[in-house]
């Protein structure tokens, strides 16, 4: 079973101004079958988190620690990272243009086993994770992110991830700009790798909408670059409720 444990996290961002404190001393611990729902305001460093742990150079890491199974994340390289078991879901996707979703995710497979994927066990995975996303098949044939709306984009992530079989999973505000009905296929995609129990998820959201679907086993509401207040899915009913006006007032 995976660890992931941040402890005293501290991230500047580079600006032009020079380097901006963002993250002022994060502690989470996330292990194997657990998801993690990070939720606060706009503002408040949820996607600095995200861009820390993927290895994103416009983030300097200034005090802290980050370690999977023990090993150091923060000496690893963004490739290291997928390798050792790290998915970062993006906010925004880059296109790769001319690189088909199904080369994409062969290629992205064999760089984190490394070795590639039996084609035969291969092709028919991605067949059935595809139609479990009611993804049409040609969708495998298109390039990535050329031109796809913003419910592909989360379905094409949810589908990484199921493929990819990664240790720890950061979905960044997987939800924002979805209908109900792919919010929900996108959480059942989510449902079903966390009932493996083999994957740890760090759920970013503003919204309290897809906890509906994805019922989160511990609650975590970030304000100003750290953990403000913590809690199990009654503190995201709060939220609901409350907004985070409740935290806003008191920073
Ligand atoms: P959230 O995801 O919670 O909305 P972000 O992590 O995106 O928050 O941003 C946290 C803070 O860091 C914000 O004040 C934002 O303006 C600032 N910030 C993030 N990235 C940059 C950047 N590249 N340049 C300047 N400021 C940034
Ligand atoms: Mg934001
Ligand atoms: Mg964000």
């Amino acid at each position: 079973m995976s660890t992931l444990e941040i402890r005293d996290l501290h991230v500047s961002v580079e600006t032009k101004e020079g380097p901006k404190p963002i993250l002022r001393g994060v502690d989470l611990t996330i292990n194997a079958g657990e998801v993690h729902a990070i939720m606060g305001p706009n503002g408040s460093g949820k996607s600095t988190l995200a861009y820390s742990l993927a290895g994103h150079p416009k983030y300097t890491i200034t005090g802290g620690t980050v370690t999977l199974d023990g090993a150091d994340v923060l000496e690893m390289s963004v490739d290291e990272r997928a390798r050792a078991g790290m998915f970062l879901a993006m906010q925004y996707p880059v296109e790769v243009p001319g690189v088909s979703v199904s080369n994409f995710l062969r290629t992205a497979k064999t760089a984190i086993d490394g070795e590639a994927p039996a084609l035969r066990h291969w092709v028919k995975d991605m067949k059935a994770a595809m139609e479990n996303l009611r993804m049409d098949a040609s969708f495998s044939e298109r390039s990535v992110n050329e031109g796809f709306s913003g419910g592909e984009k989360k379905r094409h992530e949810i589908l990484q991830m199921e493929l990819l079989k990664p240790k720890i999973a950061i979905l960044d505000e997987t939800d924002s700009g979805l209908d109900v009905d792919a919010l929900r296929i996108v959480s059942e995609g989510v449902n079903r790798v966390t009932a493996t129990g083999e994957v740890g998820t760090l759920l970013i959201t503003h919204y309290t909408r897809i906890l509906r679907y994805i019922k989160p086993d511990f609650v975590h509401v970030f304000v100003d670059g750290r953990i403000a207040e913590e809690g199990g899915p009654e503190l995201a009913e709060r939220l609901e409720n409350e907004g985070y006006d409740r935290f806003l007032t008191h920073a």
